[in-house]
């Protein structure tokens, strides 16, 4: 890989890139600008785990708390085998300005774990989650940083880091994670929340441009939570799917993939999304360049690169995955004429929902959940409605415009509270 390539890749510059141009463009005064470029705080972790084999294993961990100006950090842990700290840096910042374009009161911050969770034994991964959540007891908190399931981890998962902290701190305290079974404060609506933030930020840009839901082409890359619950949603809405992959590769089907079935297949009967018998198999990545109306990619980073966003065919970028399209790409996309849908609105669906489900546990009362739904309609549809206005007032696109939103909002936080001494 050049070191161009490796530098467009490293998913810290990209998050930066964007931040600059934002500041530069809101005229923010240097010392504001230095106190949120950096995190507050970060911490490596070296978790020594007993394997089911009965030998030792040390794992490393990363938390990075962003920004606490807003209110306390909220941010996803992973567990993948290529973690690095630049990431986490990258994806707790990501958090505190998705916050604030959806306006709640939360900072950013981001965790993870270097591990193959697939290669993980339950057990082995019990015993990781809780070693990883006891070392950042004193870190985490209702009031301090508030964790939730990312790239590798789950309900259950979410359920041991109740569980271990709880035990620290000698009370039941659902509120210092969510994304948590409905059996133990969670709430109504988050496996499907992400997916719905999409949908609705799919229908507000339609609306805009003046398209129709019936026979708008989509394609989803990512299968997992989000890409699997937006496919789901936006199918019964009424959106036609004509392309979806997972890391085993993708499936493309101009008449229009039968969703349900495929939502079966994958999750319920475990098969690889590949070999559905309902499309023609194609490369995982292809799918990307495949022509539609949307395009949702819903994976990893970096999918969207200077190498290769000549080739994307769509109307509107709609992005479910953090930092799916690198900084190097976004003038290519520009160009195009593409109505970019930006991470940091795109999917915080499930930041708003996990919002919800943390105000439910602190208020030991759960809400129906066509409630959850009304009222991330409301944010999501708010949210991108202040977005596009600034886009349009600061003649900047969607991203941009998303990060000026975020960054006047933690700046006004901040320059309330001051600086302590
Ligand atoms: P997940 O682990 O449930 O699913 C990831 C999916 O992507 C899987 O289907 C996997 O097979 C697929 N994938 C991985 N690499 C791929 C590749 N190279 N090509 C094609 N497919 C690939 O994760 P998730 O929770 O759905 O998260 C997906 C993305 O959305 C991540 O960037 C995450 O940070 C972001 N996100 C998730 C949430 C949430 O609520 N889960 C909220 C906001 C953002």
């Amino acid at each position: 890989m050049t070191v161009a390539l490796q530098e467009e890749l490293n998913v810290y510059e990209s998050a930066e890139a964007r931040f600059e141009i934002a500041a530069e463009k809101l005229g923010l005064e240097q010392g504001l600008y230095r106190y949120m470029k950096y995190p507050e705080r970060e911490i490596t972790v070296y978790i020594p785990v007993s394997l089911d084999s009965g030998q030792i294993a040390v794992f490393t961990g990363y938390r990075v708390l962003h920004s606490s100006v807003r209110g306390p950090g909220k941010g996803g842990i992973r567990f993948a085998p290529d973690v690095t700290l630049d990431e986490v840096r990258a994806l707790a910042a990501w958090m505190t300005w998705k916050c604030a374009v959806v306006n709640i009161p939360f900072g950013g911050a981001k965790g993870g774990v270097i591990c193959n969770p697939a290669k993980l034994s339950k057990s082995e991964l019990e015993r990781v989650t809780r070693r990883y959540t006891a070392a950042l007891s004193d870190w985490f908190g209702p009031e301090r940083d508030i964790p939730a399931p990312d790239i590798g981890t789950n309900e259950q998962i979410m359920a041991w880091v109740m569980d271990t902290y709880s035990m620290h701190v000698r009370q039941a305290t659902t509120a210092v994670v969510t994304g948590k079974p409905l059996d133990l404060g969670g709430s109504q609506g988050r496996k499907e929340a992400t997916g719905r933030g999409l949908m609705i930020c799919c229908d507000k840009a339609i609306a805009k441009l003046g398209m129709k839901r019936e026979g708008c082409r989509v394609i989803i890359q990512g299968f997992g939570n989000v890409g699997s619950e937006a496919s789901r949603l936006l199918h019964e809405a009424g959106y036609k799917i004509i392309g979806a992959a997972d890391v085993h590769g993708g499936l493309n089907n101009e008449k229009g993939i039968d969703v349900p079935k495929l939502y079966d297949w994958v999750n319920t009967q475990r098969k690889p999304l590949p070999e559905f018998p309902g499309g023609e198999k194609i490369a995982a990545q292809e799918i990307l360049f495949r022509p539609c109306d949307i395009l949702v990619p819903a994976a990893t980073e970096n999918q969207i690169t200077s190498q290769n966003a000549h080739r994307v065919d769509c109307r509107i970028l709609c992005e479910g995955a953090n930092g799916p399209t690198t900084s190097y790409a976004d003038p290519i996309i520009e160009k195009k004429g593409i109505f970019i849908i930006p991470d940091i609105l795109g999917n915080a669906g499930g930041v708003t929902v996990s919002y919800f489900e943390w105000v439910q546990d602190r208020q030991g009362f759960f809400w129906r959940e066509r409630e959850v739904n009304e009222r991330l309609q409301d944010v999501m549809e708010q949210s991108f409605d202040q977005v596009v206005r600034y886009a349009e007032v600061h003649s900047v696109n969607n991203r941009i415009a998303a990060y000026l939103v975020a960054i006047d909002r933690v700046a006004r936080a901040l320059k309330l509270r001051g600086f302590y001494a």
